[in-house]
């Protein structure tokens, strides 16, 4: 049993150094700058359509404006020989000239739509710049880390491997069957007849058992209470 609990004990190291990597601040700061950048990328992406559906508008409208332009010079330019002629004219280049102030307001719209868009665009484009650059020294931060607690890993990886052939393998194997599971410590100790993990009180029957082998399933948590 005490070679298992040293065996707990190198686990429990292990198990706290992988965490410390896991949990590092700098590795999930440098995670949201890249999950911040493909948000960026797929923005860029929409404002870019929308930037080229907007200069084909604004292409189709300028188009428009050229025609109504035309006609409108057109009729100015002809010669009206009788009155009716004159007057349709007349009435006819009012109806142009509204067409063409409402195409010319539609323009002004779109145009300011265009530098909107514009504006979006660069400003997503600095905060992707930045983030880039965050996310380098992020990145830098967390591998600092990684290579302080990578010996330390590897270390407690060969101390746990030589303990590993100290332990019974009967016991080894009840405690790998838990060991991806989510309890830990595995092995709690028997303390006021309770288990030391979940603190339930071990049924009568059950301490002879444990006096007998040594240690037991907690009926409750699943851990083995163990007494020397
Ligand atoms: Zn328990």
């Amino acid at each position: 049993m005490q070679e298992l609990l040293k065996y707990q004990e190198l686990d429990s190291k292990l198990r706290k150094r992988n965490a410390e990597l896991q949990n590092n601040e700098n590795r999930a700061k440098a995670n949201q700058m890249q999950q911040y950048m493909r948000d960026s990328q797929s923005k860029i992406i929409v404002l870019d359509e929308s930037a080229s559906k907007t200069l084909q508008m604004i292409n189709k409208l300028k188009q428009e404006q050229e025609k109504v332009v035309e006609k409108i010079e057109k009729i100015l330019k002809a010669s009206n020989n009788t009155e009716d002629e004159l007057l349709q004219n007349e009435e006819e280049a009012t109806k142009l000239a509204e067409v063409l102030s409402k195409i010319e307001r539609e323009l002004t719209n779109i145009q300011n739509k265009l530098v909107s868009i514009n504006k979006d665009f660069e400003q997503l484009m600095k905060n992707a710049k930045t983030a880039k650059s965050n996310l380098i020294f992020y990145k830098q931060e967390y591998e600092k880390a990684k290579q302080q607690i990578e010996p330390q890993i590897e270390t407690l990886l060969k101390e746990l491997q030589a303990q590993k052939k100290k332990v019974k393998p009967d016991m080894m194997a009840k405690y790998q069957s838990k060991s991806e599971g989510k309890i830990f410590p595995i092995f709690v100790p028997f303390t006021n007849s309770r288990c030391g993990g979940c603190h339930m009180e071990v049924p009568v029957g059950k301490i002879k058992e444990l006096e007998t082998n040594h240690y037991i399933e907690c009926e409750n948590c699943g851990r083995y209470i163990y007494k020397i």
